[in-house]
C-alpha cells in the first residue's frame, strides 16, 4: 500500500517535501489557501486543493484524520500554523510535523503536541556551518541539543587501522555503528577490520566527543 501524506502549506519548504514525497511513491494531498499555490501543485501532487486549514469544519470534511502523516509548513503565519495543528491534534492524526519559525512558536507547537518540529533554515544553517568547519564532517543529523550522528570521512591518519587499534569508544566515549564504502553500507561493522581511505564512517555521540575525535584522531 503507498504511504499516504497531507502537506498543509505550500510554500518552498512544503511544495519541495511534496516533490519528493511524490517522487518516492507516496500519495500526497497538497492544500494551500492560495489558489495560485495549489494550481502549481494540481498536477505533482495526487491531489491539490485550496483550503484554509485554521477552519476546523474543512479539515473534518477533507477527512485529514485518515492520513498516516500531515506536514503542517505554514510558516510565517504563527496563528494558522498553531490554530492548524491543534485542530489536527484535536481530530486524532497520528504524526504531526510542523516546521516553526522561531524559538516561542516551537515552545507553542510543544505544548499543544506535535510529533516532530523542523526548523528548516536554522537546521541548515548548523548543518553548512558544521560542513565548512570541517571537510572531514560530511553530513550531520542533530539527535538532541548535544548528541548527534555524523558522517565522518576517514582521513589517511586512520586507514589502515581497526575499530580495535584506534579504541574510539574508550578515547572519546562515541560509537562507530555504520560504514560506507563506495556503495555498500557496513552496519556494526567489524572491530578487527581495517578502515579504509575513502571510508565514511558513522559516528553516533555527543557533539564535543565527536568533534574531539575529528579533531584529535583525523586532522593534527
Ligand atoms: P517558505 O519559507 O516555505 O517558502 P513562504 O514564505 O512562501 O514559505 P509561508 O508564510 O511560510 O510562505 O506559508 C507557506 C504557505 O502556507 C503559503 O503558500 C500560504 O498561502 C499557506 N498558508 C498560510 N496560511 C494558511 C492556512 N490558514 N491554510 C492553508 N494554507 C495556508
Amino acid at each position: 500500500m503507498k504511504k499516504e501524506f497531507v502537506v498543509i502549506g505550500l510554500g518552498r519548504f512544503g511544495g519541495s517535501i511534496v516533490r519528493e514525497l511524490v517522487a518516492q511513491g507516496a500519495h500526497v494531498m497538497a492544500i494551500d489557501s492560495t489558489s495560485e499555490r495549489v494550481d502549481e501543485y494540481a498536477q505533482i501532487a495526487t491531489q491539490a486543493i485550496v483550503a484554509d486549514t485554521t477552519d476546523e469544519s474543512v479539515i473534518k470534511s477533507l477527512g485529514l484524520w485518515n492520513f498516516g502523516h500531515v506536514i503542517v509548513a505554514i510558516g510565517e503565519n504563527i496563528q494558522a500554523s498553531i490554530l492548524t495543528t491543534l485542530i489536527l491534534k484535536e481530530l486524532g492524526v497520528s504524526q504531526i510535523t510542523v516546521k516553526a519559525q522561531n524559538d516561542y512558536h516551537e515552545k507553542v507547537l510543544r505544548k499543544i503536541g506535535a510529533d516532530y518540529i523542523v526548523h528548516p533554515e536554522r537546521d541548515m544553517g548548523i548543518r553548512i556551518a558544521n560542513n565548512m568547519m570541517s571537510s572531514n564532517v560530511l553530513d550531520y543529523l542533530e539527535l538532541s541539543d548535544e548528541h548527534s550522528i555524523m558522517e565522518i570521512k576517514a582521513s589517511d591518519r586512520i586507514a589502515g587501522y581497526s575499530l580495535i587499534d584506534l579504541d574510539i569508544r574508550a578515547k572519546y566515549g562515541i560509537n562507530i555503528v555504520g560504514i560506507k564504502r563506495g556503495e555498500a553500507i557496513m552496519i556494526s561493522p567489524s572491530p578487527e577490520d581495517p578502515i579504509l581511505l575513502g571510508d565514511v564512517l558513522l559516528v553516533i555521540g555527543a557533539d564535543v566527543d565527536i568533534n574531539r575525535f575529528v579533531k584529535k584522531a583525523l586532522q593534527d
